[in-house]
């Protein structure tokens, strides 16, 4: 329920997949863990998940992110101050910082 907006480029779909990709590989390897055991304990088998995170690191950094839209929603444009009426402080910039600890 976020108001998000979702980019469809190749980068972020390739970097939405790590974490469903990321679950279904752990899923897999305790699965495999609990029917075979032995060599496929799951303390033999974690690197698997370094390795899928790296390839799906790789892919979305290779991947074009042609027609990417930044997930930062437009600032929308300042409405200047009705005539004649004092400019509110909150509007205000302020034009120095004091006590910032510099
Ligand atoms: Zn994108």
């Amino acid at each position: 329920m976020s108001d998000r907006i979702r980019c469809t480029c190749q980068r972020c779909t390739i970097r939405g997949l790590m974490g469903p990709v990321v679950v279904v590989t752990v899923g897999v390897l305790f699965l495999l863990a609990e029917m075979r055991g032995g060599y496929f304990d799951f303390g033999n088998t974690y690197p698997v998940i370094l390795i899928v995170i790296g390839l799906i690191s790789l892919a979305s950094a290779l991947a074009s992110s042609e027609g990417h839209v930044s997930s930062v929603a437009p600032v929308p444009p300042a409405v200047p101050p009705a005539q004649g009426a004092p400019p509110s402080p909150s509007n205000a910039a302020p034009t120095s910082y004091t006590g910032q600890g510099q």
